[in-house]
């Protein structure tokens, strides 16, 4: 998963994935005694982990709360994809330290990656941090605060080979009540050479699809209509029912009875048959690992959205090779070529790219750009390289490339992206598309907005229609990151 931002926010109509931007716990009232405010920042993982880590407390005697100040402890489930990211997080700390100032009873909590990533060096730099955790050891929380409401710090970093959290139901926090993220694997095996996850979030390990289904249909009984299947990279997704362990599985797979692994075909197969009205969607996908059975499976079922986040970093194999993304420019064209002959031309594709990494020359910058001419992404997320201590590029590769040069390339990507935004929502036009209700337009109460199969924003007038509905949209006309239309049911 390589959920980055772009630096300068044009085109990315999911700033979910933004690191500045931060969801923020719900007001809930189950009479529980304790009170606990949770900021999410970073990755879709990440705000899916707070709604585990607000089920978990929630066990304990928490109920959440939106306002900080009525909090009896404070979460920051942070990000450490880029500085910037590490940054923000520093400012809220800040923020709250006047709050601590006045109450000193208030517990204060760091999780996430940040908290991986500098361990017990955060309890030194922030004195007003109370409990540092790890990503893996979310259970012990309640007892983590425990420890801090007798005064003491608190912390437990320790990353896992089993922990998948599968028998945790999460606590939606933030949720429009129609779609729902579900993570079907944590931590990541690929070591690109850029990237801090691995480090923060451990080895890869997949969740008992058998919790998956149950949970997804949990959410189809409450109403939801769609879900989003969330891994760093979930074509890598395999389960036994041996617990899941390697050795088994490899055995298996040399045995030639691979049949008895559950592999991310079999999974978005089993979650599409919950129901033909639950929308299944997934991210990340990986060029590496992406199959055509996958592809096939998503033809099969109709509710399996038309869409795939497809990060490539960079059109250059050279380059790729330094990423250690294990793939080249011709692989990943390859896999593309595949998408669109099994998926079709309005199969939505999006991307990740990184301007600027260690030693890019020009000419392969120029690769990245003509990789974008062949692809014709829907969206991507654009940012520059951003050096990150602790990883191979850190340790091995000079981060040369000059800043302004950075930005240049960056501008230029971000350029191409809006053109081929805008080229693919014309190819839209004219045509009608199955629209799942979200909820009403930000810019207007009389209209309604949703999302396409190849997850594009549609808004049309809002009629009798509601929230969690499927509509037929008529679209004739569109702008770079939306697409426009009338109903015709
Ligand atoms: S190591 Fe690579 S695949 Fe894994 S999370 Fe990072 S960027 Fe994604």
């Amino acid at each position: 998963m390589d959920n980055i931002i772009q630096d300068i926010d044009i085109l990315d109509r999911n700033s979910r994935e933004a690191t500045d931007t931060v969801i923020t716990s719900k007001e809930e009232n189950t009479g529980k005694a304790k009170k606990l405010y949770i900021e999410s920042y970073g990755c879709q993982m990440n705000f899916a982990d707070s709604e585990i880590v607000s089920s978990i407390m929630k066990d304990n005697g928490y109920d959440t709360t939106s306002e900080f100040e009525q909090a009896d402890v404070i979460f920051l489930n942070t990000c450490s994809i880029r500085e910037k990211a590490e940054q923000t997080v520093r400012k809220r700390l800040a923020d709250f330290n006047k709050i601590k100032k006045r109450k000193p009873e208030l517990t204060i909590g760091v999780l996430g990656c940040m908290a991986e990533r500098l361990k017990d060096k955060l309890l030194e730099e922030e004195k007003l941090v109370d409990v540092v955790v790890g990503p893996d050891a979310y259970r012990d929380l309640p007892n983590l605060v425990g420890s801090a409401e007798e005064g003491l710090k608190a912390i437990n970093t320790l990353l896992s080979r089993e922990e998948t959290y599968a028998d945790i139901s999460p606590v939606r926090l933030n949720s429009n009540g129609v779609n729902a993220f579900i993570s079907i694997m944590r931590g990541c095996d690929n070591m690109c050479s850029f990237c801090v996850v691995p480090f923060t979030r451990g080895r890869e390990r997949s969740r008992d699809p058998h919790s998956i289904v149950r949970e997804a249909q949990d959410l189809f009984d409450q109403g939801y209509r769609e879900v989003t299947l969330l891994g760093q990279n979930v074509d890598s997704y395999k389960w036994s029912p041996e617990e899941n362990n390697k050795a088994w599985l490899e055995k298996k797979e040399k045995q030639g009875e691979a049949e008895a692994i559950i592999n991310f075909a079999n999974l978005i197969e089993m979650v599409a048959q919950v129901s033909p009205d639950l929308r299944v969607r997934f991210s990340t996908s990986h060029p590496k690992d992406i199959t055509n059975e996958v592809l096939h499976t998503m033809k099969k079922y109709e509710n399996i959205c038309k869409y795939i986040h497809l990060p490539a970093q960079s059109g250059n194999s050279r380059v790729l090779e330094l990423m250690n993304r294990t793939y080249t420019r011709e692989w990943y064209i390859n896999r593309v070529d595949a998408i669109r002959e099994i998926l079709g031309e309005e199969c939505g594709i999006s991307s990740d790219m990184i301007a600027g990494f260690c030693s890019e020359t020009e000419e392969e910058h120029q690769d990245t750009l003509s990789l974008m001419d062949y692809v014709k992404f829907d969206f991507s997320y654009m940012f520059f390289y951003s050096e990150r201590p602790g990883t191979l590029a850190a340790k091995k590769l000079k981060d040369d490339v000059p800043l302004e040069v950075k930005k240049r390339r960056l501008q230029e990507i971000i350029d191409k992206q809006r053109q081929y935004s805008f080229e693919r929502n014309k190819l839209d036009l004219n045509k009608v598309h199955k629209v799942l209700v979200e909820g009403t337009s930000k810019r207007s109460e009389e209209h309604l907005s949703g999302r396409n199969s190849a997850n594009k924003v549609v808004i049309f007038p809002k009629k009798n229609f509601k929230k969690g509905d499927y509509v037929n949209v008529f679209v004739d006309d569109c702008t770079t990151a939306t697409l426009l239309g009338n109903s015709v049911d």
